[in-house]
């Protein structure tokens, strides 16, 4: 992809986006995008990378973007007044516009919760939600998506702490990143306004992979936790149910899921 094609993509957007910066290779499009919302960057900025060098996860965790493969790119956004409360609604926002661009291309995709998009349980994009605060009120968030587009993408096992595919591998070759990336935008811009619904909260925990299963919350130091994966709260949390029938809320942090051994 070049910034003509991207152009040409972007062109057919139903709502305007704001300013895009384009780069061949890059180290990582959130971090540009965080430097450009300090700068005064406004409301659905894009930053957009044909590689990323050093590609970001949650923590440390590295996100690998080879050249001429995969999407990557970041969104600003200025949070309206009425957003700020949902604001833990943000990479669900990403996370069903990414599920979404896949199931109109006929695919059964799902979140699993908090960060990922799977298909046929493997991850083929990853969401890292990043805010600028300026005290207590928060000025921007960056919503970076990572996305597996062709095999090549796709990073070798040894690499993973979880099984990954590409679009390409369910699709078969001649998949556009352009088209996936206008879907992917439109999506976020046509479900924004509803973040703060309870429609919302349902059709983001419709995706949720491991519905109703025993699942496994590892997270930092602490004993896994377990239990079955009931759905959200309306922050976005995840709620099971411990063994003993006790309801567990899930916070966003350092805790990543799995099916139940
Ligand atoms: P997990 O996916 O293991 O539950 P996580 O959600 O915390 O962990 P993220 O921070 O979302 O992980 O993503 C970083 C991890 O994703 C990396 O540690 C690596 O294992 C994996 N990863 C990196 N690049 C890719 C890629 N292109 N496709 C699929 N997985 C990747």
């Amino acid at each position: 992809m070049n910034q003509n094609e991207l152009k040409k993509s972007l062109s057919k957007l139903p709502l305007g986006l704001g300013d895009v910066r384009y780069f061949d290779s890059i180290g990582s499009t959130n971090s540009e995008a965080l430097a450009w919302s300090a700068g005064g960057a406004k409301d659905l900025s894009l930053v957009i990378a044909d590689e990323q060098t050093a590609g970001r996860g949650r923590l440390d965790r590295k996100w690998f973007t080879p050249r001429g493969t995969a999407l990557a790119f970041s969104l600003i956004l200025r949070p309206s007044a009425k957003e700020k409360p949902h604001l833990t609604r943000i990479v669900g926002l990403a996370a069903l516009a990414v599920a979404d661009s896949l199931r109109t291309r006929g695919l059964v995709a799902q979140i699993k919760w908090p960060n990922d998009v799977l298909l046929d349980g493997r991850k083929v994009a990853g969401i890292l939600v990043e805010s600028v605060w300026s005290g207590v009120e928060v000025d921007y968030v960056v919503i970076g998506v990572g996305l597996n587009v062709l095999k090549g993408a796709v990073p070798s096992a040894e690499l993973l702490q979880f099984p990954a595919t590409s679009l390409e591998e369910s699709l078969g070759p001649g998949v556009e990143r352009g088209k996936v990336l206008r879907d992917i935008l439109a999506g976020i811009l046509a479900l924004r306004p509803h973040i703060g619904t309870d429609s919302f909260i349902a059709a983001w925990e419709k995706m949720l992979a491991f519905r109703d299963e025993q699942v496994q919350v590892e997270g930092g130091s602490e004993t896994p936790m377990t239990g079955k994966l009931l759905g959200l709260e309306s922050d976005g949390s995840l709620k099971l149910s411990s063994e003993d029938g006790k309801s567990v809320t899930v916070r966003f942090g350092d805790v990543r899921l799995r099916r139940q051994a």
